[in-house]
């Protein structure tokens, strides 16, 4: 296992701790995994409200978020938050117990972990790289730097022609809809929905206890750290525009529509300790990439129905799949 970055990745990594070099500092690795390397693509900085002291590091959530999805857009390849990153005062390369937690929470994010980089000068600049396994084990692993060591495909851009074909999808939807057999229907919310749910009964429950719900600040986080890689699958392969919104205790996915608002309440019980997921007088314990799964699995058996049944309709499966419109609005409510 190893880790390789992009020259702008590193680039940025020297850059922030140029720029910070009197203070701690630290930022966020997007990337990917395969075959057993970390490539970094892009380091992003901490945002302009992170708090970096000796003990204690808060990253700017709501700058990083917006930068994530920024980024991310741009690239060809899905790029996610694989790690993150921050200087330690003389040559102290190991973690501290609050380190723990936030490396715990990177790692709880995928299957394979996260990775933690420390930084320390002294007197010169040089990284530790760790690997760290859910819950929270470290192993220090190799790292290199350079382009000529990422697959091409992870570096590229997404095309102008891919660009164009994402602004006529969401300007001139009709157009891409072209045949009549309804399928632009299924990239709204509702009928995902319903394509997915025979696939969700394991996760059915009986109710929720609407007086046993966590509310606080973290919880916000937690939700959304939680329903964030359904929401860019859906978002990103099937062209699913939704909505966000969030109050106290309550996470609301949802998709306005000319006859009805398709909604989805996410919340965090404590009963069950488990996020769960209130649609349509039904209640189901949520977990990260529920949806994911559930849509593969629907899939799946909708191929193998066609494929026994009749092949006429390929093109419908295609149609879905190569919607891309990636519209995902954060909308905070204030009450
Ligand atoms: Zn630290």
């Amino acid at each position: 296992m190893r880790v390789v970055f992009s020259n702008r990745a590193y680039a940025s990594v020297l850059a922030e701790t140029t720029e910070k070099i009197k203070t701690e500092t630290g930022g966020l690795f997007l990337g990917t995994v395969q075959d057993d390397t970390w490539y970094i693509i892009e380091a992003i900085d901490p945002g302009p409200k992170s708090i970096f002291e000796v003990a204690y590091f808060e990253y700017d959530q709501k700058y990083t978020q917006h930068l994530i999805n920024k980024i991310a857009n741009l690239y060809d390849k899905k790029l996610t938050l694989i790690g993150l990153w921050h200087r330690h005062p003389g040559s102290f390369d190991q973690f501290s117990s609050t380190d723990d937690g936030t490396n715990a929470k990177y790692a709880s994010m995928r299957e394979e972990g996260a990775i933690s980089a420390l930084v320390n000068i002294d007197p010169t600049f040089r990284i530790t790289m760790y690997q760290v396994d859910r819950p929270c084990r470290y192993k220090k692993i190799e790292y290199d730097v350079g382009d000529n060591l990422i697959p091409d495909g992870l570096l590229k851009f997404k095309t102008p022609e891919r660009f164009y074909s994402m602004m006529d999808n969401i300007l001139y939807p009709s157009v891409t809809s072209r045949t009549t057999d309804g399928y632009h229907k299924s990239v709204s919310l509702a009928s995902f929905m319903k394509f997915i749910l025979p696939q969700m009964k394991d996760e059915e429950c009986t109710d929720v206890e609407t007086n046993n719900l966590l509310g606080d600040e973290s919880t916000q986080e937690h939700l959304i750290d939680e329903i964030v890689d359904d929401l860019t699958f859906m978002a990103d392969t099937l062209g699913i525009e939704t909505a966000i919104s969030l109050d106290d205790r309550y996470l609301t996915v949802y998709q306005e529509a000319i006859d009805k608002t398709t909604k989805l309440y996410f919340m965090l019980s404590v009963v069950k300790h488990a996020v769960v997921l209130s649609y349509d007088d039904k209640c189901f314990t949520y977990r990260r990439g529920l949806f994911t799964e559930a849509f593969g699995k629907a899939k799946a058996e909708r191929e193998r129905k066609d494929g026994s049944e009749s092949r006429v309709k390929p093109r419908k499966q295609a149609g879905v799949i190569d919607s891309v419109i990636k519209i995902i609005r954060f909308n905070r409510n204030e009450e």
